[in-house]
């Protein structure tokens, strides 16, 4: 079989054969439904109390603040439109910023469909919120922020202690999707003042379509799938028993090789940025430099349609992705990149490559070399490569030019 080099781990990540372990007996010898009556159901309840208690406790939180979810789409819709129901008495004007996932953003976009009123912030160059907007963005009717721990394109993470500190002095509810921050760097929600938060087993080497909610217990949490009584009545629907141990198992094995795991990435990250920016010329790194995911890297280059990119990358054995969301086909570029003020022409030439514990030097330098390779076939058949090339090549500030 062909070499496959995968990194997309923002997207996806593999699902770790320890985890899957503790997964198994779930399906096949403690198949209870957790919610019935008898001794047998109780060993699958008790998975899905031990798993609630290590959760709660990777993040600070107390095991009844924890919900369940199908992922963090599921919770990011949850928190979001059950704060904006639960507490439109007092206002109906929310805050978010201008990078979030989808899942907020179009959570917010139905919300302003039904009359709520939704402040987007500016992010700066690097991707990181404008503290002083978000304090002059408050108004007696706000009842949300809701801003993103760490950006699932650009890797950039966001100053959470200080943003939850200004929610909690403006007397507003803060929500964080930590989706590609949890298990990854720490999250501590009485620390960083954080009222309800996303996170998701899929991206931590756990199992997809499981996902918790936190919300601080002074919360009013309104149900977003009603039926019956599980989750403390708030959210309905057979526990994922298997889905929710791996959850735990996956969180459990982040939590103790964290630090390992954190400074391993960051070396071969930093290498990686290092050779593509040194040996590839008119590229453009993007997101902040150190307050960034540790398995993050993100580039724009030049006179590179994307796509094109990705497939040439695709016949070489590697997986990777140009970051952005929109579906492919479309001529939308990111709307992140748009954000950090990257003008269309550059955006759309993105490349994210996002690396696991597993990720060695070695791929990474093959992949350096199938780039170099790649971007240099595709500039040749660019004809705005050849213009630029007779006007004398400068280096240009358009690349970084705002908005
Ligand atoms: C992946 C992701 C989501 C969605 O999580 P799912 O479990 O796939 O629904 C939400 N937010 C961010 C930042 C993500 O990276």
């Amino acid at each position: 079989m062909k070499r496959l080099i995968y990194l997309d781990n923002a997207a996806t990540t593999r699902l770790d054969p320890e985890v899957f372990l503790k997964m198994q007996p779930c399906f096949t010898e403690f198949y209870g439904n957790p919610s019935s009556i008898y001794q047998f159901a109780q060993k699958s309840a008790g998975v899905v109390e031990e798993a609630r208690e290590e959760l709660a406790s990777a993040i600070g939180a107390k095991p009844q603040e924890i919900y369940f979810t199908g992922g963090g789409s599921e919770a990011d819709n949850w928190a979001i439109k059950a704060v904006a129901e639960a507490y439109k008495e007092k206002g109906r004007h929310l805050i978010t910023s201008k990078i979030e996932h989808h899942a907020v953003l179009h959570t917010f976009e139905y919300l302003q469909r039904q009359g709520y009123d939704v402040t987007y912030l500016d992010v700066n160059e690097d991707g990181i919120v404008d503290l002083e907007q978000l304090r002059a963005s408050v108004r007696p009717d706000t009842i949300l922020i809701s801003i993103m721990a760490a950006n699932n394109e650009i890797g950039t993470i966001q100053p959470i202690a200080k943003i939850g500190e200004i929610a909690r002095e403006a007397g507003v509810l803060f929500h964080t999707d930590a989706v590609q921050a949890f298990g990854h760097i720490p999250l501590d929600v009485e620390e960083m003042k954080i009222d309800l938060l996303s996170a998701s087993a899929h991206k931590i080497h756990g199992p997809k379509g499981a996902g918790f909610l936190y919300a601080r217990k002074s919360v009013k949490l309104s149900s977003l799938i009603h039926g019956g009584a599980q989750e403390r009545g708030k959210r309905a629907g057979t526990h994922n028993v298997p889905g929710i141990a791996g959850f735990a198992a996956a969180s459990k094995r982040a939590r103790e090789k964290m630090f390992e795991t954190m400074e391993k990435e960051t070396r071969l990250r930093d290498y990686l940025i290092s050779r593509v920016e040194e040996e590839i010329p008119f590229t453009i790194v993007n997101g902040h430099r150190t307050s960034r995911l540790p398995n993050n890297a993100h580039f724009c280059f030049r006179f590179i349609e994307g796509e094109s990119m990705l497939i040439l990358l695709d016949e070489a054995g590697i997986c990777a992705s140009s970051g952005s969301a929109c579906t492919s086909g479309s001529l939308d570029p990111s709307h992140v990149l748009l954000a950090i003020g990257r003008p269309h022409e550059i955006a759309h030439g993105s490349l994210r490559l996002t690396l696991s514990e597993q990720t060695t030097k070695e791929e990474l330098d093959f992949v350096v070399e199938e780039l170099k390779k790649t971007i240099e076939r595709l500039r040749n058949m660019s004809p705005l490569y050849e213009d630029f090339l007779k006007k004398g090549a400068k280096e240009d500030a358009s690349c970084i030019a705002k908005k």
